[in-house]
């Protein structure tokens, strides 16, 4: 691994997992590659294999924080196996002391790996947040641009609503980017219907 790749990292308090820069979209307000930006350093050279982010979330004393999240900027269920195997690492590992974990998503992982994987999230994940950035599929592709294209938008929704049945915490967000009120609003319902908990994120 490139001892310069910054595979783990604490954000607001929490431990940050950064193993993939991989993503099926191209969103309008993506910085994951932008050397300037704060989080342009996440530009990975090379992917850690799965043993080298478990030894990287080790280093960090796990425990000691109160959420690990598997983010990115890159899509992690691009990862989706290895990443269900660091869970069951951490889980054996850590026991009763690991940290709630949540995954942070464009919600596309099932469409990425070509089956529901939600039901694997079972027992695995305690939070799951999805990227909703617009209420039709208009907007979302507008912002989002899947290389899969429109079937991306119910892809989604779907991964919304079947990770619900096998995960304790499912939220839905969009960032501030461009939004009236009333997209917000329309943004808050849909994720309600979905059965999701609905945030609104600043744009960094
Ligand atoms: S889904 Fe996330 S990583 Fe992918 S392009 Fe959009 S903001 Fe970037």
């Amino acid at each position: 691994m490139n001892p310069n790749n910054i595979v783990t990292y604490d954000y607001f308090g929490s431990l940050y997992i950064n193993m993939t820069n991989r993503c099926d979209c191209r969103c309008v307000f993506c910085i994951r590659d932008q050397e300037g930006s704060g989080l342009g350093g996440l530009w990975l050279d090379g992917e850690p294999t799965r043993q080298e982010v478990l030894d990287s979330i080790l280093n960090m004393d796990p425990t000691a924080y109160p959420e690990i999240v598997f983010c990115g900027y890159g899509e992690p269920t691009c990862r989706l196996d290895d990443m269900l195997w660091l869970c069951d690492r951490l889980h054996e590992t850590l026991g009763d002391t690991c940290p709630p974990i949540r995954l942070n998503t464009n919600g596309h992982g099932s469409l990425i790996n070509g089956r529901d994987v939600t039901p694997e999230l079972a027992g695995r994940l305690d939070a799951v947040s999805v990227s909703l950035n617009g209420s039709n599929p208009e907007e979302y592709l507008r912002l989002t641009c899947p290389g899969s294209g429109e079937k991306a938008w119910q892809a989604m929704l779907d991964f919304v609503r079947d990770a619900g049945k096998y995960v304790p915490k499912v939220m839905v967000s969009i960032v501030d980017y461009d939004k009236s009120q009333a997209e917000i609003e329309a943004c808050r319902q849909l994720a309600e219907s979905l059965g999701a908990i609905f945030r609104v994120r600043p744009f960094a």
